[in-house]
């Protein structure tokens, strides 16, 4: 039969699993012979047994853990449930992972009226005896009885106003044992200390299943089959006196990373009252003050925990009658500027490797140093929850149209911008707003991808909004009305909107961070690039650490007030001889861009696509758009109508698009590889040195690369013949669609370089559009219908195998491909983690995301080696 129960010098820190995290702990210090009140720990097999067995505890539990009860009471010169000199447990639970206030908590067990009797004679403190036994009285009820602990509290409040005392130190040994008797009438209490330990030791396993620490595991991905260990420990006293209290303590400053000792404390108290917050704590050094021993007992445990643990500790403690007392210790919670700078500086002084640094920052740590953050203590009134799709925190005034975000910004103001959805023509308006909001749209909308790219915060798919542009409305479902004008805050990394300014943390790089970045690099084996288009993107993506543009959506440069009009004349022509006009015009925008985005990116690859999105995403819908453009393009508006009408589609994600276009308009291939080539070379010229990758998209079979790569090369060749000079390029595809990754092997002969694009493969695995996910992704995730939202983290099982299959099978058709991702997902850790595992080159994200990627990058190959 296993072991069920376990003393704490029969651990250690690596039975975390066995014992729970604060089991672990308490047996760890034991044996570094700090003073750890003595005790024993039963297993979380233990907690699963009970689970197995209709919530029963093992037959001989009890057996078991008598022993291990007569062991504790030798240790501390005293006996559980003899009033002449007793023996006090706390029981509590403690989980392999932490679930900090999560599940229950028992404190002064083994209290009786005879033993609280004996405990006043002994202690010579009456009020101290029955003041722990009317919390334990009203802690045993809340927990293991289930009856709410207001009803106790009120009694308290009512006894205080009929005797005229308002505080608990007020109140006597004779007024606590009156509040006893009171209680005793609310509760049929247990006077059996075994059986008071039975009860409790049942009661810590069913806390597993309280509604909030379920919630609390979904929320933070903790296994449900984990269960809980209990700690039972004897009980000291930081109420015992004036010269007794308890504190808490960090070895590090948990905000500013700061490596000093920092904590609170309070005499002639409980650990809870420390905690609850009712009673404002002093600084630690008041302890060095008054106790100046005890100071140094707790200032010398501090150093030896935190270079045993190798990590910031967080620790309680207890002081009885002058004596130190350690309750327990762990790794402490810390924000995202103190984990990078801990991290950093624990290399620095030798007490962790920089793998373990990399390993020890979470990448949403590191979205402090790139984005404002809202301040999580700050967040009130929130009124509707989205999709984060783009991080960050901002505030501003509602707008609801591009135009008007412009005009408002221009005034000085701080703007957001609120759309059903948004489409390209909206981008002047993206551009100045400072977040970005959208009732539909999932993670790869267009107001998602866009926002990310300029690191502009954005919350997409809040469905519970009715948005009334007429009125200058938006309503929550709660019937909270916002109007145009009035100020909201967003924070796109949760998806909370929220009424008024709330206050936010400025974005800020440190020279930590940029220590922890170059320790990326080294230990990264998958490079980066970004996705970006505009040169002042591209230098952002540089100046983050981009290796090279992994993506180049050429259709976003022809967005601009001049462009668009040549773009869609050149949509709506008639004949090739006008279409060629028009493409003459789009060649010099192209060519003038890429020569900038070369000059940037110089000696770093830039992967160019080549048009990709259906044709009347560029036309205007409305009417009076409509004329005005026919009257500029001298066309009647008719003619435009029935074109653009033509163009339209029921479904455009799976429409005529991608390289679709190119076999239908070679000519507009034709123009963009004249204008990236000449590009290149005249970069070339300047002195610069341009890597130029042209990319096909949506491809499904070889044969539209080959006839694509007839066009590309057959320009080229013109192009470098004319010049007389030569640029190194390369062309490769995208890889889209499920059929492009089943045929990998063939369309491998053709190409230099894949690139998945795993936002339309994703889409089209699944059959969810991107556009329209928004709607029901959210309740897809509520009922439990996907694990995660597969737009953001990259369905493993699905897009991943199809990945697989298309690596594997092109690979062994022909050597030096290379491979990267190019959709949203190359800036998702999970993600990353996976592309590395699969052996690709790089991964590609927005330019804000390539920090992150970088640090994730080096992870998975942290990760990755210590598999081996
Ligand atoms: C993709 O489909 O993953 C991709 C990067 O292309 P886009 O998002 O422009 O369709
Ligand atoms: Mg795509």
């Amino acid at each position: 039969m296993a072991k069920r129960v376990y003393l704490f010098n029969e651990g250690s820190k690596d039975d975390r699993e066995l014992l729970g995290g604060k089991g672990a702990n308490l047996c760890e210090m034991t044996t570094l012979g700090l003073p750890v009140p003595y005790g024993f720990i039963i297993t979380t097999t233990t907690c699963r047994e009970f689970f197995q067995t209709g919530n029963k505890l093992p037959r001989l539990l009890e057996q078991e853990y008598r022993v291990a009860l007569d062991l504790v009471e030798k240790k501390m010169g005293a006996r559980f449930g003899d009033p002449e000199n007793p023996l006090l447990f706390s029981v509590r639970s403690g989980a392999p992972v932490s679930m900090p206030g999560m599940m229950n908590t028992i404190l002064n067990l083994g209290l009786n009226d005879e033993i609280a009797e004996g405990m006043a004679k002994k202690t010579n403190n009456p009020r101290f005896a029955y003041d722990s036994y009317r919390r334990f009285i009203q802690m045993f009820a809340d927990v293991v009885m289930g009856i709410d602990g207001h009803k106790f509290e009120h009694e308290i409040e009512q006894y205080k106003a009929q005797h005229g005392k308002t505080l608990d130190v007020e109140m006597d040994a004779d007024d606590w044992q009156e509040i006893i008797r009171i209680y005793k009438t609310l509760v049929d209490f247990p006077e059996d200390p075994f059986e008071q330990l039975r009860l409790a030791v049942e009661a810590v396993f069913l806390s597993w299943h309280t509604p909030r620490a379920i919630v609390y595991r979904e929320m933070n991905n903790i296994p449900d089959s984990l269960g809980t260990a209990v700690c039972v420990q004897a009980m000291v006293f930081g109420n015992f006196g004036e010269d007794s209290g308890s504190g808490v303590a960090f070895t590090r400053n948990p905000s500013t990373g700061e490596h000093a000792f920092f904590g609170e404390f309070l005499f002639n108290a409980a650990g809870e009252d420390v905690v609850a917050g009712t009673r404002t704590p002093l600084q630690v050094s008041a302890l060095q003050d008054r106790q100046p021993e005890v100071y140094d007992e707790l200032f010398n445990t501090q150093l030896l925990l935190e270079k045993h643990y190798r990590d910031m500790q967080d620790m309680e403690f207890t002081v009885q009658e002058g004596r130190f007392y350690m309750l327990q210790t762990r790794s402490g919670k810390r924000t995202g500027r103190a984990s990078v700078k801990i991290a950093v500086d624990m290399v620095k002084e030798g007490l962790i490797t920089e793998s373990e640094a990399l390993m020890r920052v979470s990448t949403d740590h590191v979205e402090a140093f790139l984005h404002p953050m809202v301040d999580p203590a700050a967040k009130t009134d929130i009124v509707a929850t989205g999709l984060p799709a783009s991080p960050g925190g901002a505030t501003g005034k509602v707008v609801f149209s591009a135009e008007e975000a412009v005009e408002v910004a221009a005034g000085g103001h701080s703007v957001v911008l609120v759309r059903r959805e948004t489409t390209p023509e909206d981008i002047h308006g993206m551009k100045v707003a400072a977040g970005i909001l959208t009732e539909l749209g999932g993670m790869t909308s267009h107001a998602a991808v866009v926002a990310r790219g300029m690191g502009v915060c954005a919350i997409t798919g809040c469905g519970s909004l009715t948005i009334d542009y007429a009125q200058g409305t938006v309503t929550t479902d709660d019937g909270v009305v916002i109007k145009r004008g009035d100020v909201i805050t967003l924070d796109g990394s949760s998806g909370e909107v929220m009424l008024g300014d709330i206050p936010k943390t400025e974005a800020s790089s440190s020279d930590d961070f940029q220590v922890l970045l170059s320790w990326a690099d080294k230990h990264r084996r998958l490079k980066v690039r970004a996705n970006a288009e505009t040169p002042e993107d591209a230098a952002k993506a540089r100046e983050l650490g981009a290796e090279g543009i992994g993506l180049c959506r050429t259709e976003h440069m022809f967005f601009e007030a001049e462009r668009i009009d040549d773009m869609r004349g050149m949509i709506l022509s008639e004949t090739v001889e006008e279409r060629k006009k028009y493409l003459d015009k789009l060649f010099v925008y192209q060519h003038d861009d890429m020569l900038e985005l070369f000059k940037v990116m110089n000696g770093l690859p830039v992967t160019v696509r080549l048009l990709d999105p259906p044709l009347h995403e560029f036309l205007p819908h409305d009417e009076a758009d409509i004329a005005s453009l026919a009257e500029r393009l001298g066309k009647s508006p008719d003619k435009v109508r029935d074109i653009a009408e033509g163009l339209s589609e029921v479904n455009p994600m799976l429409g005529f698009r991608g390289c679709r276009l190119s076999v239908v308009y070679p000519e507009i291939t034709e123009m963009q590889v004249r204008a990236i080539i000449s590009a290149a070379v005249e970069a070339t010229e300047q002195g610069y040195k341009p890597l130029p990758e042209i990319m096909i998209p949506l491809v499904v079979n070889v044969r539209e690369i080959r006839l694509i790569n007839e066009i590309i090369d057959k320009v080229i060749h013109e192009v470098l013949k004319e010049k007389n000079v030569s640029v190194p390029y390369k062309i490769g595809t995208m890889m889209e669609t499920p059929r492009a990754t089943l045929g990998a092997d063939r369309l491998a002969e053709e190409v230099e370089f894949m690139s998945f694009g795993t936002n339309d493969l994703t889409q089209m695995t699944y059959g969810f559009s991107r556009d329209d996910a928004g709607k029901f992704i959210p309740r897809y995730l509520e009922r439990k219908l996907i694990e995660s939202d597969p737009f953001v983290s990259l369905d493993q099982r699905a897009v991943g195998r199809l990945m697989e299959i298309a690596v594997t099978e092109s690979r062994a058709r022909k050597k030096g491909i290379k491979y990267g991702i190019c959709g949203e997902h190359g800036g998702d850790p999970r993600s990353i983690r996976f592309c590395h595992d699969l052996g690709l080159d790089y991964v590609s994200c927005s330019p804000f995301r390539v920090p992150i990627a970088r640090i994730a990058a080096a992870q998975a190959n942290v990760q990755a080696e210590s598999n081996d």
